[in-house]
């Protein structure tokens, strides 16, 4: 308790404008940052993920973005970031991953209240196939009011319990189970999540969980002008686990069928996790792609490759104040 409020009075005091303006000033001149989201929810759906943030805050983030720097599409950014610049006025991007249901219900209002540029990268298969892919089957079947303890039958076993308290501390044990399950071979971990999901009682579900875009609701979202639709797989595997081959054919799968739905070329990827090698890179290049983002969490620089874009994750239990120290690439680039 008391290191949280350590926490909150240290994040207050580096948001404060005057202590934080000149270090954006002098971190963040003439570059841009991208910013990575995933879907965002009523303010009234109780879902415990950070992958879901609420539309209030959204907005309220939004707003505060546009006060500071000049909101710009994912190809805007580009071609600006490849000539010299005379504003010190740094750039953002605001980017979502995965492609559920939430861009379409919550996000797209939002943009064209907003009028504000947004690319979502959409991972094919859940599109196709209407089914969560891992990782959200198991986020959903946590949402339930009951404590719940999760084992993982892998070599060094991991044990947790989900749901005995709320928030950011209820959210760091499913993320320690995700990532554990991260490290597992690809059908394995789908064995094991099945098991999971199986034996997770689920009465009095609090949210309606994360749900998939539909294709009509893809080609809905790429017919708004604010909207870039790119690709992050078909997969959704973390890329670096799989042969080169098999990237090639996922990233190939995923840009070829959001093509094909929405009737408009997809030129960005984001990797799956963030993760991604030299070999993975040679294969999105070869698959058509002309950039493609990560989640180095850093500003952009100017004359940066541009298949290994950074990008600053933000998640449902950010306060306005961790967003606005985020967005110079973290608290400790305060100091230094
Ligand atoms: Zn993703």
């Amino acid at each position: 308790m008391i290191r949280q409020l350590a926490r909150m009075a240290m994040y207050r005091l580096a948001a404060w404008e005057p202590l934080l303006g000149p270090v954006r000033k002098r971190k963040l001149g003439g570059k841009a940052v991208v910013l990575m989201y995933h879907e965002l929810a009523e303010d009234s759906d109780d879902v415990e993920a950070w992958t879901v943030v609420k539309r209030g805050d959204f907005v309220r983030q939004m707003d505060y973005l546009r006060s500071k720097f000049d909101v710009v599409s994912l190809s805007q950014a580009i071609a600006q970031m490849a000539q010299p610049d005379s504003s010190d006025r740094p750039k953002a991007v605001v980017t979502f991953d995965d492609g559920d249901r939430g861009n379409r219900d919550v996000l797209l209002p939002v943009v064209e209240e907003l009028d504000l540029p947004v690319t979502i990268f959409v991972a094919t298969r859940q599109v196709q196939n209407q089914e969560p892919y891992w990782f959200d089957r198991l986020v959903n079947a946590l949402q339930i009011e009951t404590p719940v303890t999760v084992t993982l039958p892998a070599a060094s076993p991991v044990t947790c319990v989900i749901n005995e308290t709320r928030g950011a501390q209820n959210w760091a044990r499913i993320q320690y189970l995700l990532s554990s399950l991260k490290k597992l071979e690809p059908t394995t971990r789908e064995l094991v999540v099945d098991d999971i999901v199986k034996n997770v009682e689920r009465h009095d579900p609090r949210s309606r969980g994360i749900v998939p875009l539909a294709i009509n609701e893809v080609r809905e979202l790429a017919d708004c002008p604010l909207v870039t639709i790119g690709a992050h797989s078909h997969c959704h595997n973390i890329l670096t686990q799989l042969d080169r081959r098999a990237v090639f054919e996922s990233a190939t799968r995923s840009k070829q069928l959001l093509e094909s739905w929405t009737g408009r070329r997809v030129n960005y990827f984001a990797y799956p996790n963030g993760d991604f090698n030299d070999a993975v890179v040679s294969a999105v290049v070869e698959a058509g792609f002309e950039a493609a983002v990560t989640t180095a969490p850093r500003p952009w620089g100017r004359g940066e490759q541009p298949f290994t874009l950074p990008r600053i994750g933000v998640g449902r239990y950010d306060s306005l104040d961790v967003f606005k120290v985020g967005l110079i690439g973290g608290i400790e680039h305060f100091l230094n």
